[in-house]
Parts: C-alpha cells; sequence; structure tokens
C-alpha cells in the first residue's frame, strides 16, 4: 500500500526498510513513524490525518447554558432484596399512571412517566444497583436521583451498603424510602440511627438526607416520595437543550418477532423524531416508529422521555449510548465499530494461559483445557498424558484433553494444532524449534517446558484450582 503510494517497487521499499533495520514483510503494517522516516528516504512528505471524529464524542459535547431547560428527573430504585424495590415501582405506577390519565394502559418498556403536581419524573424500571452499575460500567449515566428502599422493620443490609456506594460513587443523590411502614415491627427510627453510619443523617436529625416513611402495599406515603424527588430535582436544576440532535442511552433491547430489533432509549438531550437517523452501538438504522410507556404511538421524544424505537438493523446492548447522526456517516461509523470490537474481541480471545485459566474458567470461557504434550521419549508422552487425565477426577469445572502427544521437539504444527484447539503446550524434555518458537508467539500460544512431570502435573493442577503463582 505504502509502495504503492510512493510509487515505488515494494522489492525497493522493503530493501529500504531493511537498510534502516526494520525486517518487514510485504503485509505488515508500520506505524507512523517507520512510515514517514521511510518516505522521507524516497524524499515524500507524510502527513498525519487527524483520528475520524465520532459523532458520539460530538454529541457528548456541552451545550450552551442559554439552552438548557429543565427536563423531569430520572430515578432509580435501589436497596436490599426483599426490602420492596419492586412493590415500590409498582405502586408508584399503579397510583400515578393509570387512575390520573385516561386509557393508561401501561407497556413494559423498561422506564415510565409519571405526574405528580403537573410535574414528570420517569422510573427506571429494573430496580438495583447492578443495573446501575452495569449502565456505568459501559460509560452510561442516566440516573438523576437515586430511591434508597429500606424496610422498616428489617434494616440497613448489605446490598443497601452497596447501593449507597454505587449512588455515592456516582454522585447521585440519594433519597431514603422507608418502607414497610405498615408492618408490625416497623421501626423507622433504628433505621434512621442506622444510616447514621453510612453518611446519611435524616433530616429531622439534624442531617440532610431525606427520608420518607411509606408502604408499597398499602400504598400510603408514596405522594409525599414523589413530592420530595420533584423537590430534589429543583435544587438540582435538571436540564437538557431540546433543540439539537438526540442523544439518549439504551436501557433495553431486544430481537422481537414481529417487529425486528426493538430498543428502548431514553432520550437525554435533543429531541428524536420519525425518519432520524441513529446510531447506537454498532446497530444503525432509521426511526421507523416509537412507542411511549402507555403504548402509544408518538412522532417525537423529547429529554427525559423512555421510547421504544423501532428501525435500527441490529439490537444494541443496554447502556450503548444513542445518537442522531446524519445519514451518510451512519453505516461508516457503525462498520467502524464492528471492525473494532471484532478486534477488540480477538485481542481478548488471547489464546488458553495457565496464568489466567482459573479467571476464564470462573468467567464461563473455558470448559475444557486442551493440551498438546511433546516429550522426548514415548514413555514419558503415555506417563504425562495419563496423569493429567488423572487430574479431572478431582476437577468438575474444567476438564482435561488431550489434543495431541508425540515424541520430539515442538514444531509448528504443533502450535497450529493448539491454536485451532485453543491449547497450551507441555514439552518434557523437548524445545520449540525455531518456526515454532516464532508461531508460538504470533499465536499467542503458552508453551511450558518441564523436565520433571511432577512439576508439570503441579502447574496445571495449581491453574485449574487458581493456586498457581504468578511468573516472575
Ligand atoms: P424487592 O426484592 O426489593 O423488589 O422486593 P419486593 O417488591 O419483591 O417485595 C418483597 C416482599 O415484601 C413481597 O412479598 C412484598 O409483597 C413485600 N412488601 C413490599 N412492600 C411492602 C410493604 O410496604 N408492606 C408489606 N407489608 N409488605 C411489603
Amino acid at each position: 500500500e505504502l509502495s504503492s503510494k510512493l510509487c515505488r517497487d515494494v522489492g525497493e521499499v522493503i530493501k529500504k526498510l531493511m537498510m534502516l533495520g526494520v525486517m518487514a514483510t510485504i503485509n505488515q503494517d508500520l506505524d507512523f513513524e517507520t512510515a514517514s522516516l521511510l518516505a522521507t528516504e524516497f524524499g515524500v512528505e507524510v502527513l498525519e490525518l487527524p483520528p475520524e471524529e465520532d459523532p458520539t464524542e460530538i454529541a457528548e459535547i456541552e451545550d450552551d447554558p442559554s439552552s438548557l431547560v429543565l427536563r423531569p428527573p430520572v430515578v432509580t430504585v435501589m436497596g436490599h432484596v426483599d426490602h420492596g424495590k419492586t412493590s415500590l415501582l409498582d405502586s408508584i405506577r399503579q397510583t400515578h399512571v393509570t387512575s390520573q390519565e385516561a386509557g393508561g394502559i401501561t407497556q413494559h418498556i423498561g422506564a415510565y412517566k409519571v405526574t405528580c403536581q403537573g410535574k414528570k419524573i420517569v422510573f427506571l424500571d429494573t430496580p438495583g444497583h447492578e443495573a446501575f452499575t452495569a449502565m456505568r460500567a459501559r460509560g452510561a449515566q442516566v440516573t438523576d436521583i437515586a430511591i434508597l428502599v429500606v424496610a422498616a422493620d428489617d434494616g440497613v443490609m448489605p446490598q443497601t451498603i452497596e447501593a449507597i456506594n454505587h449512588a455515592k460513587s456516582a454522585n447521585v443523590p440519594i433519597i431514603v424510602a422507608i418502607n414497610k411502614m405498615d408492618r408490625p415491627g416497623a421501626n423507622p427510627d433504628r433505621i434512621k440511627q442506622q444510616l447514621s453510619d453510612y453518611g446519611l443523617v435524616a433530616e429531622d436529625w439534624g442531617g440532610e438526607a431525606i427520608m420518607v416513611p411509606v408502604s408499597a402495599q398499602k400504598k400510603t406515603g408514596i405522594n409525599e416520595l414523589l413530592e420530595m424527588i420533584l423537590l430534589v430535582a429543583e435544587m438540582q436544576e435538571i436540564k437538557a437543550n431540546p433543540n439539537r440532535q438526540a442523544y439518549g442511552t439504551i436501557i433495553e433491547a431486544k430481537l422481537d418477532k414481529g417487529r425486528g430489533p426493538v430498543a428502548t432509549v431514553l432520550v437525554q438531550k435533543g429531541t428524536l423524531h420519525i425518519g432520524d437517523t441513529i446510531i447506537a452501538g454498532i446497530a444503525y438504522g432509521k426511526v421507523r416508529a416509537m412507542v411511549n410507556d402507555r403504548g402509544e404511538k408518538v412522532k417525537k421524544a423529547e429529554p427525559s422521555t423512555p421510547v421504544e424505537v423501532l428501525g435500527l438493523a441490529d439490537v444494541p446492548q443496554a447502556g450503548d449510548v444513542l445518537v442522531a447522526v446524519d445519514e451518510k456517516i451512519a453505516r461508516a461509523v457503525a462498520e467502524k465499530r464492528i471492525a473494532k470490537r471484532r478486534t477488540d474481541e480477538l485481542m481478548q480471545s488471547q489464546k488458553v494461559s495457565l496464568d489466567d485459566l482459573f479467571k476464564q474458567i470462573q468467567d464461563g470461557n473455558i470448559q475444557d483445557l486442551n493440551i498438546v504434550i511433546k516429550a522426548d521419549v514415548q514413555g514419558s508422552v503415555e506417563a504425562l498424558r495419563q496423569s493429567l487425565l488423572a487430574l479431572n477426577a478431582n476437577n468438575k469445572e474444567v476438564r482435561v484433553n488431550i489434543v495431541h502427544a508425540g515424541v520430539g521437539a515442538i514444531n509448528e504444527s504443533d502450535v497450529m494444532l493448539a491454536s485451532a484447539a485453543n491449547a497450551l503446550i507441555i514439552g518434557f524434555n523437548v524445545r520449540p524449534d525455531g518456526n515454532a518458537r516464532k508461531a508460538g508467539e504470533s499465536e499467542k500460544i503458552d508453551i511450558r517446558l518441564y523436565r520433571v512431570i511432577y512439576e508439570a502435573l503441579h502447574d496445571v493442577e495449581a491453574a485449574m484450582t487458581g493456586m498457581l503463582a504468578p511468573e516472575y
């Protein structure tokens, strides 16, 4: 490629490279420095192009403060299991959607909007800090306010503390809902006492944390809770510019039999319109239809509006950023992202190695530990094979498979086999030859050499149980 750009013969270019001390082959990538040095040798100047702009990054650019208008707060409900997160979300939905709005058939799309005192609040339908944190790990922050549910008859529990820490680390204000107030054993003071140990001091105890006693089951205190959300939202000045290209986050996505890829988007900035070209992760398309949380078709979605979007060609992932982009670049950007994801995956699909075997087992990536054995004599090959297979008796997570065993030095074909089978190679009293060594490096094959059978067994067993000492 470079030689054709330089209008030179490939051989000439490679020769010049060798003179520069770079032993390159015809299909090898050169870094910018090498390429420009080489070009200078031919009297050609090389310029580095700026990296192409990613529309997502452009969309992340801050809006002018004067363009911002208030938008409804987005709320996530967190707390310990069984403290009533789901019940609370249900009772908010029942009291503030169905009864107050005509024809309010709620549709589960991953988020819903309620109205209180004429103002809107959006609730994310997946409670718990796991979903919240999974989104954050993908770079998406959609939550403005966290509701921490604590059962009044129980108390602060491990997941309560986790939720507090997750909300704090995301800088999201917390409102405490002391739930199950209808229960005979309800003791809100004890909850307040316990929460104060974690920096949440109730207002009536001289602190700043808002705590609202509620009963999700009896539907009491719900209005008060919503009012507090609006109060906090007002203090936070939650705003967005509605007049710009849409920017949002995928909160749910699935492949629907009849409708194709369906994604729920929470629009965060700008307004999403029917007909907009959109890209979310590696999926792109044109907005064909939008359905809100009441199951109604809508033509546009403004900031803090969750809508189901139809028209993407693929199913994006929850946490993917969605942006409306120029039609011309959508495909190119998506293709670039797909290519990047592939190389990322390739990098990750680094072959099995004893050092990270246990992690791969735990991650569920590996059920079979494939091994290629090479040894100096047939007796050793058999001894290794038998004793490695015997490890299977004590281990249920992973099964040792001998994909190949033979006498002689480790050669290139052993390496290629190991690469194809995602195997590691154990050499006993043998070494890899030159080609095998090179192939092993480029194929990222773990080649282990031993002179004592026991040590080989010990390493494999230790790796299977996560006890392998790191190599220095
Ligand atoms: P989650 O695991 O936090 O989502 O908790 P759930 O909403 O599933 O509630 C757990 C259990 O507590 C269920 O049996 C609910 O019926 C019950 N529950 C939830 N809220 C209340 C409440 O306010 N009062 C009473 N008495 N029970 C409740």
